[in-house]
């Protein structure tokens, strides 16, 4: 897909072929149904499930409790390779590691492991490239490819999940903590999948991963009906809005669906939220220099969050190739943060894990880098 005109907005995926179906795709029942479709007894579904999702082990061969020909049909018909890494590259000495991986069709996406002492958060796409268009996203500007399907999701996550219990990330043995959804793509313009995936996540074993709905983050740039369907789904995930600007004059440029749902109407989506799963909202805001970090946009701000269970995620921004736009001076930020704060509004700062990797909030462009990603960087072993 060629880049966006300015404005131009893509909120459906074009159809392209779907990937083949895997099993974190399917829920328990759609496992059992698929052993009966193989001509396997249920209760391999609960075998093969706990090899996946609880020993994490992709290798069908070392299930010894499953024999080997179902095995060889199990491997056959539902374990088809979704994601092969392209190139693998890290930095804060191993902690943070970014990668790319090919899908079946040719698509290429990113994720990225960071390694905190007390949590791992990974941060995953929800689509090749990103149909929102919004200005200082590298993702945003080489368009929707398409949507990514539950399994492909997932697997980002467990392919994190093993590369820590092999102990390749320094620091020992670990697990996943914490999931963001703020690589590329816009998740609510992906809802079944990505709600389907949190389950596959959130689940208990076997049927998921067993992780904490709060450890999870979805992040939107504002799709209001979604926002309000996500309330009712039963899941406590974080939501983070991306408000960027508190007047819709300056985030009808910076994040172009809000020329359909303007601020008031996605914080109103984002105060019942609040209201039905009682957890605190994220609102995310680049700080752009000279475009929305002046002390009176943080006043105006401060008016539309005051008293709410809100949080307020500062990110400095990371400008993006060719762009005009930089992060604001310290000083500026500071300012920010202290109005903010003077009015009583929960602050912090973003940190910029893996900027020098081009892996941090907005610089993950896997489509733009094209064939030529192979080959560079060190693959991970
Ligand atoms: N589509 C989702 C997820 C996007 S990535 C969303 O918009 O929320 C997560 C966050 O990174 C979003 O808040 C996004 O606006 C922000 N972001 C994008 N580009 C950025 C950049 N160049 N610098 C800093 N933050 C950026």
């Amino acid at each position: 897909m060629g880049a966006l005109k300015p404005g131009e907005l893509v909120l459906e995926a074009p159809r392209r072929g779907r990937p083949p179906r895997h099993l974190m795709d399917l829920d328990m029942p759609g496992r059992k149904q698929a052993m009966a479709e193989l001509g396997l007894p249920a209760f391999r579904a609960d075998q093969v499930s706990r090899q996946w999702l609880a020993r994490l082990s992709d290798t069908p061969d070392e299930w010894t409790d499953v024999p080997s020909d179902a095995r060889a049909t199990v491997a056959g018909a539902l374990l088809p390779t979704l994601l092969t890494p392209v190139r693998s590259i890290s930095c804060d000495d191993g902690m943070t590691v970014k990668t790319v991986w090919r899908l079946h069709d040719g698509a290429l996406v990113e994720s990225v492991l960071m390694r905190y002492p007390d949590r791992v958060t990974m941060c995953i796409s929800s689509q090749a490239g990103c149909g929102m268009n919004c200005p200082f996203c590298a993702t945003g500007q080489a368009g929707l490819t398409r949507n990514l399907s539950t399994a492909e999701i997932v697997e980002q996550v467990l392919a994190g999940a093993r590369s820590l219990q092999r102990g390749e990330v320094p620091g020992g043995p670990g697990r996943v903590s914490n999931v963001v959804f703020m690589g590329m793509g816009e998740p609510l313009a992906n809802y079944r999948a990505v709600v389907d995936a949190v389950r596959r996540l959130t689940d208990p074993a076997p049927g998921g991963l067993g992780m904490s709905a709060r450890g999870i983050t979805v992040s939107t740039v504002g799709l209001v009906p979604r926002i309000r369907e996500l309330a009712t789904e039963g899941l406590p995930v974080t939501l983070a809005v991306s408000l960027h600007a508190p007047d819709d004059e300056l985030r009808d440029t910076l994040v172009p669906i809000n020329t359909r749902w303007a601020v008031t109407e996605v914080l109103d989506a984002a105060w019942e939220y609040t209201e039905r799963t009682h957890r605190r909202v994220s609102i995310e805001y680049a700080l752009i220099k000279d475009i929305n970090d002046q002390p009176w946009r943080a006043e105006l701000l401060a008016d539309l969050l005051v008293g709410r269970l809100v949080h307020v995620n500062l990110i400095p921004l990371n400008p993006t190739p060719g762009s005009v736009w930089t992060a604001s001076s310290a000083r500026a930020e500071r300012e920010f943060v202290r109005v903010l704060a003077d009015r009583g509004v929960a602050v912090t700062v973003r940190d910029t894990r893996g900027r020098e990797i081009d892996g941090a909030c907005g610089q993950l462009a896997a489509a733009d880098a094209g064939d030529d990603a192979a080959g560079r960087g060190s693959m991970a072993p």
